[in-house]
């Protein structure tokens, strides 16, 4: 499957703010967007002032490098949120958040996305006790997220459960440390999704 495999920082200085892509180094000094805060590239510093259409662009593309998808599957979200009942920005931005990697990086148990996208592939978590090594796979109100046999032990599992501890977790998840159990306890609302996203320039552009 293709990916994304140059320097994630330059994703965050483009876009202009810190995208949280990489861990601890996010929150340290070492941050390039601390250290650099204009666009990557030799005209970074020299761009002048972005049109309508380069503004959705932007909200798309920062949204798109949030939950690292690559543009045909967002495509293909927007154009299932279009055709669900209610407000199409919003049911985009829900059916990201409910993707199993962000799950896993919401409740704790992965340092960014990326991170719990590895940990998805290589099977640390089951859904509703099955093993689910699928990133994307969609999540629903009332399902469980264990940890499969065996994976508590291993060293990233081990030292996130005991960072999960006293976490504060967005208000549709819930963690329970005796059993390394979380429970998607409802569907996230707007007002759940923290980002400093403006859905609206996204539905905006793709109906161009
Ligand atoms: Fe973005 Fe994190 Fe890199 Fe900072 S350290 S630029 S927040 S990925």
């Amino acid at each position: 499957m293709a990916r994304y495999t140059d320097s994630v920082c330059r994703l965050c200085r483009r876009e202009g703010m810190k995208l949280y892509l990489k861990s601890e180094r996010c929150e340290t000094p070492k941050c390039a967007i601390d250290k650099r805060p204009y666009p990557p590239g030799q005209h970074g510093q020299g761009r002048s002032k972005p049109s309508e259409y380069g503004i959705q662009l932007r909200e798309k593309q920062k949204v798109r490098r949030i939950y690292g998808i690559l543009e045909g599957q967002f495509r293909k979200y927007f154009k299932t949120a279009d055709r669900r009942k209610g407000v199409t920005g919003e049911l985009l931005l829900q059916l990201l958040e409910t993707r199993l990697d962000n799950v896993v990086y919401r409740m704790g148990l992965a340092g960014s996305r990326n991170a719990a996208r590895q940990l998805v592939r290589h099977r640390f978590f089951t859904v509703n006790g099955r093993r689910v090594n699928v990133p994307s796979y969609v999540v629903k109100k009332g399902d469980t997220i264990g940890m499969a046999k065996g994976k508590e032990s291993k060293a990233p599992m081990k030292s996130a459960l005991e960072a999960i501890k006293g976490k504060t977790l967005p208000s549709w998840l819930a963690f329970d440390a005796d059993k390394n159990e979380g429970l998607i306890q409802a569907l996230p609302a707007r007002e759940d999704i923290t980002l400093p996203i403006q859905e609206q320039l996204i539905v905006e552009l793709y109906s161009r």
